[in-house]
């Protein structure tokens, strides 16, 4: 994949750039070290400093990188300024919190005495140099969610974003440079996939985070391992969203479609599996289906647009798949399953509804990236625990019930890292964030998050 900007709007190629060379490499990776070095030893203070300072400038910026984000992925304006405005908020939370979560553990006075210590705590103590592999769908945010913790932790980062991200990339080692850090604490590295094994394998990177596809994390833990490097993956997902008929449903129903088509379909904790009860499964379906209808799809520069283009053609193209092979085993069309009349020039694709979806389809095991909704009709909440839970992924999962004895049943059986009832899922600095089974491991955010990529280093005294 060539590294450039390409508007998915209209498919023009707006700025490409060379990838950088071996020496160029080598220059980054030396100059990562020689920070850490003495990074690691700022204190708190500082740190929360340097961090509030990047927070402002990233506040003040607030316009123009929501308009590099949306010309190089094409998520709606609105959205593109929410997602500067939660980074902000996410760095000024860490620059606050991370000294309390970083405190030293004190083991009680018997635990202590106990382990033969006159004394003894635990230290969280960096890692290193953290490699981040990062995509495309929230380019600023997934990023900002690890670079915050890391920085406030005492690690410094090199940061392989998406290809078609670049100028968003770019603005990210902008940024902190003129925030202040010292030279080497955040840098980007423009290469392609193929270069990342190199990096990682390279003694003086001490851990990797990934979020991306599954082949993406497979490969990138597979070298891990192998170097006996942490990693953590922010794999796929499928969500589920089960509504149950205690539920509101009209509320159900608007939160569904904007669990489904934010970030134009694409982000990996979108509701993707629609599990309705049959009491509730008409009278959801058509306020589902009409709202879905009612999308405006267009030009993701203007402020009214619900719905903008795919980010890549291939993208699209993969959505496109997922559809003809479900339609081709038998699902039926409430609505959508094309592409949107006179916008030829861009990636767009119509939001979609299918329903008497099947295990014989790939949408069914396969996370569909796009405004596509699949729904299911369950008699019991044994039957919708055991569909939600069919699938190769866990990241978050959706339940609208007001029923206690059924939200103890969904905590307890749910296969997911995370379960929002009467609400969709999104992510806070404050909650821990990850899944289980394909979607990966570790967590990101909160306290868990931070101390991800910490030595937890036993001091022992006799
Ligand atoms: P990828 O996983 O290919 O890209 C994510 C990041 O990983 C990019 O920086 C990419 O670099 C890099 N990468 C890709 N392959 C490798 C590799 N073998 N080793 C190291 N790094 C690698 O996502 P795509 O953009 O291709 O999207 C494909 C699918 O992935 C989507 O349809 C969706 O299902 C899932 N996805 C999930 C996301 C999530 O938020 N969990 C986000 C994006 C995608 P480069 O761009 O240079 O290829």
């Amino acid at each position: 994949m060539p590294i450039a900007t390409v508007n998915p709007a209209n498919g023009e190629t707006l700025k490409t750039f060379d990838p950088l060379g071996a020496e160029e490499i080598e220059r980054r990776l030396a100059t990562a070290e020689a920070a850490f070095r003495t990074y690691r030893t700022t204190d708190f203070a500082e740190r929360a400093r340097l961090l509030n300072r990047a927070a402002d400038l990233l506040e003040q910026d607030q316009q123009d990188i929501a308009r590099t984000m949306t010309t190089e992925m094409g998520k709606p304006i609105a959205a593109a300024r929410a997602e500067a405005a939660k980074c902000v908020k996410a760095m000024r939370w860490y620059a606050r919190n991370a000294e309390e979560l970083l405190a030293d553990e004190h083991p009680s006075p018997a635990d202590v005495k106990d382990a033969g210590a006159s004394r003894a705590t635990v230290h969280y103590r960096p890692l290193g140099v953290i490699l981040a592999v990062m995509p495309w769908n929230f380019p600023l945010w997934q990023v900002v969610r690890f670079m915050a913790p890391a920085l406030m932790a005492g690690n410094v980062g090199l940061l392989k974003h998406a290809s078609n991200v670049p100028q968003t990339a770019l603005y990210l080692e902008d940024l902190i440079r003129r925030a202040g850090y010292p030279e080497g604490c955040f840098q980007t590295l423009l290469v392609g996939a193929g270069a990342v094994e190199g990096i990682l394998r390279d003694p003086r990177v001490a851990a990797a985070t990934l979020t991306g596809s599954e082949p993406a994390g497979r490969s990138v833990a597979a070298i891990a391992g192998d170097e006996v490097k942490k990693t953590v993956l922010e794999l796929g997902g499928s969500d589920p969203f089960v509504v149950m008929p205690s539920a509101d449903i009209d509320q159900a129903a608007r939160t569904a479609v904007t669990a489904r088509v934010q970030n134009n379909g694409q982000s990996c904790i979108a509701a993707k599996r629609f599990i309705v009860h049959t009491d509730v499964y008409d009278a959801f379906t058509e306020r589902f289906t009409a709202r879905m209808q009612e999308l405006t799809v267009g030009d993701p520069m203007h402020d009214a647009t619900d719905v903008g283009p795919l980010a890549t053609e291939q993208g699209r193209a993969d959505v496109e798949a997922l559809v003809d092979d479900a339609l081709s085993h038998g699902a039926r069309v409430l609505c959508g399953a094309q592409r949107p009349e006179g916008l030829e020039q861009g990636w767009y694709y119509a939001p979609t509804v299918l329903a008497g979806i099947t295990d014989s389809m790939r949408i069914h095991r396969e996370e569909a990236f796009g405004p596509v909704a699949t729904l299911y009709r369950v008699t019991d909440v044994d039957e919708a625990v055991a569909l939600a839970n069919d699938s190769p992924f866990g990241l978050s999962s959706n339940v609208w019930t007001r029923d206690e004895a059924e939200v103890r049943r969904f905590v307890r059986d749910l296969e997911a890292g995370g379960v929002f009832f009467n609400g969709m899922t999104a992510s806070h600095p404050a909650l821990p964030f990850g899944g289980v089974k394909r979607s990966g491991y570790g967590r990101e955010l909160s306290g868990h998050g931070i101390r991800e990529f910490c030595n937890t280093t036993t001091v022992w005294h006799g």
